[in-house]
């Protein structure tokens, strides 16, 4: 480790207040405990240095898979140590303040604020130039970063026209570059095909082809894991011709749930992790420019990011396999196809969604509170089957619901 990037103990022990403030105390407390300042640097270490890549028109060099500010405060550092420079969710640090550690080296950073609509939630919250502009001034303030890089309209979106029609997030990004607040425009977007809680709602890559021939903003988050997906492919193809920066996220589909059966990690080739082959895969075998991937800890971070820019051997690449199949028996990629076919008007992406946010994220609190704001939840469904024609990988919705509905309820 080079000797500039170690952390002082000084710096280790406001990440440990940091933490605190963050509620994450007993965790922070515990690593401390059990490993010390040196298993920061230790897991750093194993890691190494991530490459960078460009990301989209303005050339800027980031790493290659990008931090949260959701990160538990000892990976987000050493994920710095490991030269992670792109922080997706900065606003996350408007409780107690981005880390110090970024703070006082802030332009090496790209730091991310992520907006949401206004007055609901994406589906029937609205675009709202005033507001978002004293959000993004408040997150600023809050969070001791001076400005932004970029500002992200977090879910995207709902379809073309209102890509076309609809400018108050623009308008609102423009006024805070004036003021020196954010450099560079970037969304997040899913899916709303068929969705019965927006009007007119399209595909993601149909509203992101929109996007980038508007020419405004400069890179996106998309939904991509493994398993083929030829419509996604395409995009990503179009975006490289465009120059139009990628972010994938929500990358691990299923590995969750696959890492807690042992009858299923016995299927795995020897010596391979499903979260490292994971991102060799992403980082060498796809058209992305980089990758956002949840770790909890010190550990997780290890395994997954040792995997970042290194060759898919033979014994991933069967992994990979492995892991296509079970995930296409039973994780939904949220591509929206199944929604408009529901005679009930059932949120079929959502609850899927929140399904995975249970069974892989294993954040149960945020997926049953989702859950519970849904005015039609899964218990609607009367087993037509209507939507499991649309659906590209034959899931068995309505087993799946149902079982959703148990597990959320
Ligand atoms: S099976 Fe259930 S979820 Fe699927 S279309 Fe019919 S009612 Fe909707
Ligand atoms: S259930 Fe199938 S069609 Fe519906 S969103 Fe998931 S993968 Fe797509």
């Amino acid at each position: 480790m080079a000797k500039g990037k170690s952390i002082r103990r000084r710096d280790f022990l406001q990440l440990s207040s940091a933490a605190v403030l963050a509620g994450l105390a007993g965790q922070a407390a515990a690593d401390e405990k059990q490993t010390g300042l040196s298993a920061v640097e230790e897991a750093a270490k194993r890691v190494g240095q991530l490459p960078r890549r460009k990301l989209g028109y303005s050339g800027r060099e980031v790493s290659i898979l990008i931090g949260a500010g959701d990160l538990p405060p000892l990976v987000a550092e050493a994920g710095i140590l490991c030269g992670m420079n792109y922080w997706h969710k900065a606003n996350r640090w408007m409780d107690g303040g981005a880390p110090e550690s970024i703070r006082k080296n802030r332009d090496a950073h790209c730091c991310q604020v992520c907006v949401d609509r206004v007055g609901g939630d994406h589906y029937q919250g609205r675009l709202d130039e005033e507001e978002h502009i004293a959000y993004v001034q408040e997150a600023v303030k809050k969070t001791g970063l001076g400005y932004f890089d970029d500002m992200q309209l977090h879910y995207g979106y709902h379809n073309v026209e209102e890509v076309q029609q609809n400018k108050s997030f623009v308008r609102a990004f423009e006024r805070l570059k004036k003021q020196g607040l954010v450099k560079h425009l970037c969304l997040s977007q899913h899916s709303y095909e068929g969705s019965p809680r927006v009007k007119n709602g399209q595909s993601a890559t149909e509203i992101l082809r929109s996007v980038i021939e508007d020419g405004l903003y400069e890179h996106a988050q998309i939904i991509y894991s493994f398993g083929a997906d030829p419509q996604v492919d395409r995009f990503l193809q179009f975006s490289r011709q465009k120059n139009f920066g990628v972010i994938a996220m929500k990358t691990a589909r299923g590995i969750g749930r696959m890492i807690q059966d042992q009858s299923f990690m016995e299927k795995l080739p020897a010596g391979v992790s499903p979260h490292n082959a994971l991102v060799r895969w992403l980082t060498t075998g796809t058209d992305l420019d980089a990758v956002v991937i949840r770790v909890k800890n010190l550990e997780e971070f290890v395994d997954t990011f040792s995997g970042a820019d290194k060759e898919v051997r033979t014994q991933d690449q069967r992994a990979i396999d492995i892991m296509t199949v079970e995930a296409g028996r039973s994780a939904c990629r949220l591509c929206g196809k199944c929604q408009s076919r529901c005679p009930q008007h059932i949120p079929i992406t959502d609850i899927l969604r929140f399904e995975r946010y249970a069974l892989d994220d294993h954040d149960w609190h945020k997926a049953s509170e989702l859950y519970a704001e849904l005015t039609t939840q899964a218990d609607s469904c009367i087993d037509c089957r209507s939507c499991m024609q649309s659906c590209p990988l034959s899931l068995r919705i309505p087993e799946k619901l149902a079982k959703a509905h148990i597990l959320l309820s």
